[in-house]
């Protein structure tokens, strides 16, 4: 297996400006990535320029699920469960070393091992139907478990409120370190990647990055998530609209929970779930929120309500309720959900994606999930083929590996993966400051110093720099 290994971002510049492309991809989140994968993968000369850092974008912010989705079982999303949960086999089978499986605890509201017996009815039968559109293997299947044995899978839950449990399997990833590995798979075919490139412009024949440079390419695919329309106005009036959705999480010291599953907490205030997962060996997270956003794409806080409805989910459970000083991280993104079904609630948006091509030639893929990445990226380069007029061209990355990535180091990070802030290495290289912010403000100024001795920082560059991330751990 190999490791990833990016290349110099002098290097990416120095062939962006020289060479021309098949396709540039616009936008390095999970799904740019998926695109310039499978287009390389089927010969395709490619290019990826993302504005920021890989997966600054949502592509950090998820909920970190490989999965079908259970509530869009509720919603009659069979077709997207289906998808999904094919999907989460093959991200097992090709990126074993970055996607986990993981059992998740249900409990229903009740007392004493009495329950709504029709509510556990329902629930029995979606599992069911869970488990069989995702053909998992008889020990991965779900099962009705006794109260007394949900006391040993999270210590801290109330049993006394519960009437009736479940366990079941999806999986989970950490979605920075997945964008950088296909990414950094991508360059191994032959992509031309480079971070900290903006495309401010669209003309016949490429994109005009921030820094003067032109692209030259045949096609360009938007690849830019809640930006898409942004992107999509460089050349024409956009054809779709988004409908952007804020998710927070919060993190916690996983001691004061004893959770060993994730769990899957109903939420008494508006019927919706919230996901408690623990993460390492010390930390757990929950969320998330599911709320319309209208402020701005780059600054996304977590506001007073989304902590209060969040604890509220999850003290309805505990023994030992949580207040906002035990959180010891967060982080907020926004769902670019595609405008459609006429509904007030975010949460009953489709999850669905599609691709569109602009009377320009402009390839937009729009909507979808981490999970379904790949499959978004197959529609997609289908589409390319016809603009570039390749009648027949095989996609080849439902099988394809995953390249590993290096154990993260500050110094591997900038050498190797194209990190140049202490937040690329502290938020998404190792994402300490999501789960442990305090730890991540002490480790920040040796990160500053191994950065800064590699990329020739003044001192008041690496003044800058730490104060710069102090800002934004604070924020999120
Ligand atoms: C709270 C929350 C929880 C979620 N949980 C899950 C989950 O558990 N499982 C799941 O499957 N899905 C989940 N999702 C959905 C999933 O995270 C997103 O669908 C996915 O990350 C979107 O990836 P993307 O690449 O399309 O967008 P992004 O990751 O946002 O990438 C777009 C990139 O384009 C770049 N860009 C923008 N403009 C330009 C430009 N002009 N030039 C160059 N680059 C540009 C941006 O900087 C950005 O990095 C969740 C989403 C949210 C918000």
């Amino acid at each position: 297996m190999s490791i990833v290994a990016l290349p110099a971002r002098s290097e990416a510049q120095r062939r962006l400006a020289e060479e021309t492309f098949d396709v540039v991809v616009v936008g390095g989140g999970i799904t740019g990535a998926g695109v310039a994968l499978d287009a390389v993968t089927r010969g395709f000369r490619t290019a990826i320029v993302e504005a920021r850092d890989w997966a600054s974008g949502t592509s950090s912010k998820s909920s970190k699920l490989v999965h079908g989705g259970l509530r869009y079982l509720q919603q009659k999303e069979f077709g997207l469960v289906g998808e999904a949960l094919k999907e989460r086999t093959r991200l097992l089978a090709n990126a074993p070393h970055l996607v986990t499986r993981m059992a998740f605890l249900i409990p229903l509201f009740g007392a004493a091992g009495v329950t709504n017996e029709a509510l556990a009815k329902g629930y029995s039968a979606a599992l069911t139907l869970y488990d069989k559109i995702g053909r998992v293997d008889s020990a991965m299947r779900h099962r009705r478990i006794p109260i007394d044995e949900v006391h040993a899978l999270v210590a801290g839950i109330d049993i006394e409120r519960i009437g009736a449990a479940f366990v079941y399997h999806d999986a989970q990833a950490e979605d920075a370190r997945l964008t950088l590995a296909i990414v950094g798979t991508a360059v191994r075919y032959g992509a031309v990647a480079c971070n900290y490139a903006r495309v401010v412009a669209r003309a016949p024949g490429g994109v005009a990055l921030d820094d003067g440079r032109f692209v030259r390419a045949r096609c360009v695919v938007n690849a830019t998530g809640i930006w898409a329309t942004e992107v999509m106005a460089l050349d024409d009036e956009p054809t779709h609209r988004l409908r952007p959705a804020k998710g927070v999480h919060l993190s916690f010291d996983n001691a004061r929970i004893g959770a060993s599953v994730a769990v899957v907490l109903p939420a008494r205030r508006d019927k919706r779930s919230v996901f408690l997962v623990p993460h390492g060996l010390h930390q757990v997270y929950l969320g998330t929120t599911d709320t319309p956003y209208e402020g701005p794409l780059d600054r996304i806080l977590v506001d007073p309500e989304d902590t209060e409805y969040l604890l509220s989910a999850l003290n309805d459970w505990l023994v030992d309720p949580m207040t906002e000083t035990d959180i010891t991280g967060s982080w907020a993104g926004v769902r670019p959900l595609l405008e459609g079904v006429r509904s007030a609630r975010t949460a009953d948006l489709s999850r669905r994606h599609t691709v569109v091509r602009s009377s320009s030639g402009l390839v937009s893929i729009l909507g979808g999930k981490l999970t379904t990445y790949r499959l978004m990226a197959e529609d997609t380069v289908d589409e390319v083929a016809k603009v570039l007029d390749k009648k027949r061209t095989q996609c080849v990355t439902a099988n394809l590996a995953i390249d590993e990535l290096a154990p993260p180091t500050a110094a591997w990070a900038v050498d190797h993966e194209q990190a140049i802030t202490v937040a690329d290495v502290l938020e998404r290289r190792c994402p300490t400051t999501l789960y442990d912010r305090a730890r991540a403000l002490v480790e920040a100024p040796q990160v500053a110093d191994v950065l800064g001795a590699k990329l020739g920082w003044t001192e008041a560059q690496r003044a800058d720099q730490l104060r710069a991330f102090e800002q934004s751990a604070g924020m999120t």
